[in-house]
Parts: C-alpha cells; sequence; structure tokens
C-alpha cells in the first residue's frame, strides 16, 4: 500500500521557517505518511487535495507552557483581579476537589482550544494530583484529540505546615513524586523521531518543592534522558522571595541546582536581570514566554527582545486557563509580539520574528529538531489559516495580516500528516459533546 498523501495546493503564502526562512507565493505543501515529503509550486498528488487560496500556511505552532486541568476554573471571581500568590490561594482549594474525570475533560477542552488556534505540539505542566488524577488521564485525552504532547510530570511538596503556599492536602511525599515520575516517563516517553508524547519532569517552583527535590529530578531526568520544566522568576514577589529564602536570584538558584542546560525550560521568566539572560542564553536554557498570563496577572513585560539577541531559545505558552483564561496560541503570538512594542517601542518585533518563536522557537524551545518548519522530512504538522475573512479582507501581505489583523481561528490543521481541524470544526472528536461534559463538572465544583 502506497502512503497516505495529502496535498495543500496553491496558497497565498508557505511560511516555510527554513533556514532561509523561504515565503512561497501560491505554494503548496504535501505531506505523505507523517512528514512533510514536499514544498513547492505546482506539486501534483494522486492522494487529498485541499485547496489554500485565500490562505497563509505555517508550520503547526508550538505551546511551551500550559496546565490544561485549569480550563475547568476559568474566571473564578475570587482570583480575577488577585496577583499571582493571591490568585494560587484562592484556587487550591478547588482544584483539591479534582479527580480522573476533571483532568481527562478539562484537558480534552483545552487541547481542542489549542488546535483551533493552530497548535499541533503542546506541553502541559501538571503539579496536582488529588482525589486519583494521574498524568495518564491528560495522555489519554491528548491521543483522542490528536494533537503531539508534552506531558510533565509536575509536583508539589512544601505544604502551608511548612512554610510552602499550597495547603497541605494538595502536596506529596518526595518519594512519592520521584517514584510516580520513573512510573510516567518508562510508561509513556517516547525519545524516538515523530513521537507523539515526550514526558518531562516540573516540579512547580522554587517556593513550592524544597531544593533535594528539584536536584534529584534533574539527576533523575538526565538518567532517563527526559526535560526539565519548572515556574521561573515570574515576578517581584517571586524574586524576593527566591533573595529571602535562597539567598539568591532564580536563575543562580537555578544553576546551583543543575536546573539550565539544552534539556531545561523556564516558563515566564519576567524578571531574569541581564547576568541571568547570559547565563540562560550561553546554557542552551529555553524560556515559555506567556504574554497574556503576564498581563492578566500583572506580572509585567519579560524582556525577550534582550532574551533574544543574548541568543535565548524562546518559545511562546498560553499557560494555564485560569490565568489567562483563554488559550488561543495565535493570540499569545499576537501579544508577544505588541508586548514588545510597548516595552521597547514599534521596531522591537516584528509579525516574521513573532510567528517564528510562535513554530521553530517552541520546536526548539521542547528539543524537537523534527518540528517547527516545513522543510522535506519534517513532521508533517501543518496550520491553513483564512485570510480571506471579514477581519483581514484588504491587506496587502498575507503573511503581516494572520498577527496584525486575524483570523484567531485556524481553517484546517493536520498533525503527523492526519487532519484534526476541518473548515474550523474538530473532526477527532465529539466537540460540543466534551463542552457540555465541562460545563456540567464546572457548576458540580461551583455547587
Ligand atoms: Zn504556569
Amino acid at each position: 500500500m502506497p502512503e497516505r498523501e495529502i496535498l495543500i495546493r496553491g496558497a497565498a503564502a508557505v511560511v516555510t521557517m527554513d533556514g532561509a526562512r523561504r515565503e512561497i507565493a501560491g505554494g503548496d505543501v504535501l505531506l505523505r505518511g507523517g512528514v512533510v515529503a514536499a514544498v513547492g509550486e505546482g506539486l501534483g498528488s494522486a492522494g487529498e487535495v485541499v485547496e489554500a487560496a485565500g490562505c497563509v500556511v505555517t508550520p503547526g505552532l508550538v505551546n511551551t507552557h500550559h496546565h490544561l486541568y485549569q480550563t475547568l476554573t476559568r474566571a473564578v471571581p475570587g482570583g480575577q483581579d488577585a496577583l499571582l500568590f493571591g490568585w494560587l490561594k484562592t484556587l487550591y482549594p478547588i482544584w483539591g476537589r479534582f479527580g480522573p474525570e476533571e483532568m481527562f475533560v478539562s484537558a480534552q477542552v483545552g487541547l481542542a482550544e489549542l488546535a483551533l488556534s493552530g497548535c499541533t505540539l503542546t506541553s502541559d505542566h501538571l503539579y496536582l494530583y488529588p482525589n486519583g488524577s494521574r498524568l495518564d488521564d491528560t495522555i489519554a485525552a491528548a491521543a483522542e484529540v490528536g494533537l503531539r504532547f508534552h506531558p510533565t510530570r509536575g509536583a508539589m511538596s512544601i505544604g502551608e505546615s511548612d512554610g510552602g503556599l499550597p495547603p497541605d492536602a494538595l502536596v506529596e511525599r518526595e518519594a512519592t513524586i520521584l517514584e510516580d515520575c520513573i512510573r510516567v516517563v518508562d510508561a509513556f516517553h517516547d525519545s524516538r523521531e515523530g513521537a507523539m508524547v515526550r514526558v518531562g519532569l516540573a516540579p512547580c517552583s522554587p517556593f513550592s518543592v524544597s531544593r533535594d527535590l528539584m536536584r534529584e529530578a534533574a539527576v533523575l531526568a538526565r538518567d532517563k534522558g527526559v526535560m526539565l520544566h519548572t515556574h521561573l522568576a515570574e515576578n517581584d514577589e517571586d524574586i524576593a522571595y527566591s533573595l529571602a529564602q535562597f539567598g539568591c536570584r532564580p536563575g543562580q538558584y537555578a544553576e546551583e541546582l543543575g536546573w539550565v542546560g539544552e534539556d531545561v525550560w523556564h516558563a515566564h521568566c519576567v524578571k531574569l536581570d541581564g547576568s541571568e539572560i547570559e547565563l540562560f542564553g550561553q546554557s542552551g536554557t529555553g524560556v515559555a514566554h506567556c504574554p497574556c498570563s503576564n498581563c492578566r496577572l500583572g506580572s509585567g513585560i519579560a524582556p525577550v527582545r534582550a532574551m533574544r539577541d543574548r541568543g535565548v531559545k524562546v518559545g511562546l505558552g498560553v499557560d494555564g486557563s485560569a490565568s489567562n483564561d483563554a488559550g488561543n496560541l495565535v493570540g499569545e503570538a499576537r501579544m508577544a509580539m505588541l508586548l514588545q512594542r510597548v516595552a521597547r517601542g514599534a521596531d522591537a518585533m516584528g509579525v516574521r520574528e513573532a510567528l517564528e518563536i510562535a513554530t521553530l522557537g517552541g520546536a526548539r524551545v521542547l528539543g524537537r529538531s523534527d518540528c517547527g518548519s516545513l522543510e522535506v522530512g519534517k513532521r508533517g504538522d501543518v496550520a491553513v489559516w483564512d485570510v480571506s475573512g471579514v477581519e483581514s479582507a484588504g491587506s496587502w501581505d498575507p503573511v503581516g495580516a494572520l498577527l496584525l489583523c486575524g483570523p484567531a481561528r485556524v481553517k484546517h490543521l493536520f498533525v503527523e500528516g492526519k487532519q484534526v481541524v476541518r473548515e474550523g470544526e474538530m473532526v477527532t472528536i465529539d466537540l460540543p459533546r466534551v463542552v457540555e461534559r465541562q460545563m456540567r463538572l464546572a457548576a458540580r465544583l461551583m455547587g
């Protein structure tokens, strides 16, 4: 049997993100099996043809930071206007009532939202496991939705009675955490090219686990060949906590514990100073930039321009839906571009660079040299955006229109050469049913 082919044909522009950053007007992309078989003009195929006139075709967007379970706690009144620590204290008791069904359904909602906004590869950071919840619940959700998935086994071990932020009921013993890290890596991590699931280790943050757990997670991750992820330098409170508790800035703390390197990425990094940016650039440490979350929690504007100029790998993250509260990844790319302009002027970041961060940048942060660009042999992860609709009508540059105008929703999405979104609708799951189930679970949590 010949491998299945899909030809995406006649796009207004194909944004390749290849080494020369080629954009091909009137371009085609041919997918065969799970990979990109050809990129160019006038390609032919005996397989399925997807007409892309009036569309921009890009590599699938990559989301490097999320807490999918939080889609069940969006716009919670007590947390709407709080700073980070106050917001967490409002939400912890609600999250404490979650179980496996909440984890599965909330993940499906979050993943569908990402898919509809052009995302083909996402990481997730699940750091609490109440009432029998497991990382497995989210992995099952992603398998149905059809996105490439990098779940991370998060953890919290310092409860209120030990001077930590979370309530004691939501923290785990450190021995239990490490055992479960080994279990999920052995059960699910796939290091091969084209992998649909890769597991990472991710103690929640320096203020919710011990120094020992940070260090042991790093040793375990290197032993298993998996990546490390956590929150770092998110806002001023975070820096003050680090100085008071550890006697150093977050970057130094990370370095001391083995938390820098090509296999590490940190979320936020809003408050990194010059020497920390230098350290991340030199060591190959990645950053998940979460612009809407940073706005929503009033944390500040991450120094992305300075990071990029110093060679720091930067990807985008929608962050947990409780602090955004949307999970629209292309919207995040637009916000990343706008925020750098607020901080540094209108020439601080252009559309093409923001799109690069959203695709290739994210793939590099997650260690995926097989994703993030449309080149022969790369995975067949493709987003097709209709720029002929009302929001971008009248635009002179289809690629510029994608972030300067819209759309906010993808027309077609392919992951590993398989269609996940068709004509703006999910084809892998019955989304209205999933949303209805989510609303029922939310009502139960509110009641
Ligand atoms: Zn986060």
